[in-house]
């Protein structure tokens, strides 16, 4: 069933109403909004309105998410709420500005970037930032034309909620519209709106801008609106002699840190990790040529444009890192020691390897710690590797096999069963030290049955470009809830189709 805007007499007596000087009304869909990021001043966005798109039609919307930043869904489905979301019109209390920031992308600084397609309402009261993305030019937009094409947004807004069901800290998107307004990329394509939603939409790059303009005021306000926001902890932290932006760069890195353990332990490719698209708060931000590893192929780069392949997915803990000390020379005004900075970045190394046993060990089902967990993992990992085995699945099957004690149906995925046998072995001599029933909860919990894969987000996008949107809307369903079963939905958690590896992902979105 595709979504419709609904008649909005019902909900009505719900909002606030406001009259305009022309006579027209336009309804607040009950939302109270705060303007923390606004308050920093004129130096960190310009002020703006989106500009209006043709015909808008819905082709998805979160309820969950709705709620989150305290609106009633039943008015996320009305024309009100289409117009607003479209930026078609001005949702009344809101202070629309586009935000202004810098940036290393493919290891080179680029300069002023900014919001170039996305434009800030504000926050809601219930401390949850809005953003419109692909609503128009901004003084940011360069080259761009501002908007986002249909199959991009579809992207951005299914991950966003995939991820967040896998447990894994990202922006959210609250829905997507729809224009028939043609959009030039590689060809003409159609104009589409996706509604996210952050704590923060702050990035390194923000920090980054006003470091290398020598702006050292506003850099003061910015990381002290962050830590004051955000890491109040910082403030009040004894740690590097009461230095708040060391003790905020340590924050950041070990959220970075536990971040890049969990994409790589779900198999995830961010694609473009440009200074610009990493988030001070540790979240997933900026979907644009992702992937999620269909085989595990270490060395694999999913954006197409990515011809050096540093954002290969192998690289990324490294890249986070080197994204960190991109940060950390921007914070180097306030920290004032470029040893604390050094010692405030240290942690990466101990956190990320950490986490990232920490997530492996889960996945495996087990909860104790040994000395040769290390061991084990690397020998999977390997072994997946040099199988070229479908990543999901095996960890999927491997937990299914721990509940039932037969490991075949694992066995059959690896081409060297030998090999597989061996490694089977050790492995079947730890988890005989744990107890059975919790490791196959845990791993049953910890492995998704269904992840986003490339070839699910196309059949999606095909469809919807042909004005259905009920695939978008069931994969919406599954991917809210990624460890359930989902009963007659197995074929999308099956193996990839031959096709899958031949569709091509660059940043045009
Ligand atoms: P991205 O690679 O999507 O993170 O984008 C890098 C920069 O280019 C950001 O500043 C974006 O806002 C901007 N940008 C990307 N696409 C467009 C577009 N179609 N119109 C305007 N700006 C864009
Ligand atoms: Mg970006």
């Amino acid at each position: 069933m595709a979504l419709q805007s609904r008649g909005h007499r019902g909900v009505r007596d719900n909002q606030r109403m406001n009259q305009r000087a022309d006579g027209d009304t336009f309804s607040d869909l009950g939302l109270a909004w705060n303007h923390g990021f606004a308050a920093l001043g004129p130096d960190f966005f310009t002020e703006l309105r989106p500009t209006p798109l043709p015909a808008p039609h819905w082709v998805g919307m979160s309820s969950a998410v709705a709620q989150l930043i305290g609106l009633e869904p039943s008015l996320l489905r009305t024309d009100e709420a289409l117009q607003a979301f479209t930026g078609n019109t001005l949702l009344p209390g809101s202070q629309p500005l586009a935000t202004v920031y810098s940036g290393h992308q493919f290891g080179v600084w680029a300069g002023q970037l900014g919001d170039g397609r996305a434009i800030l309402l504000g926050e809601t009261t219930h401390g949850w930032e809005v953003q419109l993305k692909g609503a128009g030019r901004t003084p940011y937009s360069r080259m761009g034309d501002g908007r986002a094409v249909l199959r991009s947004s579809i992207r951005e807004f299914l991950s966003s909620e995939a991820m967040h069901g896998l447990g894994i800290p990202t922006s959210r998107a609250l829905c997507i519209t729809g224009s028939p307004a043609p959009v030039q990329r590689e060809t003409v394509e159609t104009a589409s709106v996706v509604t996210r939603v952050a704590r923060s939409f702050v990035r390194f790059g923000h920090f980054e801008h006003f470091a290398a303009r020598d702006l050292v005021p506003q850099l003061q306000t910015l990381a002290d609106y962050v830590i004051d926001r955000y890491y109040p902890e910082c403030r009040a932290s004894a740690d590097f002699g009461g230095n708040a932006y060391a003790a905020l760069l340590q924050a950041v890195s070990e959220r970075t840190a536990r971040l890049m353990a969990q994409w790589q332990a779900v198999g995830f490719c961010h694609g473009v990790m440009n200074t610009d698209n990493m988030s001070i708060l540790g979240l997933t931000i900026d979907y644009g040529p992702f992937q999620f590893l269909d085989a595990f192929v270490p060395g694999h780069v999913c954006n197409h444009s990515d011809t050096q392949g540093r954002y290969a997915y192998n690289r990324q803990p490294n890249v986070a890192y080197w994204n960190l000390f991109c940060l950390a020379q921007a914070l180097l005004p306030l920290i004032k020691d470029p040893e604390l900075a050094k010692q405030a970045l240290e942690s990466y190394k101990s956190v990320f390897p950490e986490a990232f046993m920490d997530r492996m060990r889960a996945k495996l089902g087990l909860t104790g710690t040994r000395d040769n967990d290390a061991e084990l993992i690397d020998g999977i990992l390997l072994l997946l590797a040099q199988n070229g085995v479908d990543y999901p699945i095996f960890w999927r099957r491997l937990s299914y096999a721990v509940a039932r004690q037969d490991f075949e149906p694992v066995r059959d995925l690896f081409a060297d069963r030998a090999a597989f046998d061996n490694w089977l072995l050790s492995y079947s001599e730890l988890l005989a030290l744990d107890i059975h029933a919790p490791a196959a909860d845990l791993m049953l919990k910890t492995n998704p049955k269904f992840v986003l894969r490339n070839h699910l987000g196309e059949q999606a996008i095909r469809a919807a470009k042909l004005g259905d949107f009920s695939e978008v809307q069931t994969l919406q369903r599954l991917l809210e809830h990624p460890f359930d079963e989902h009963p007659g939905h197995d074929a999308y958690a099956a193996f990839p189709p031959d096709w899958a590896s031949s569709i091509e992902i660059s940043c045009s979105s």
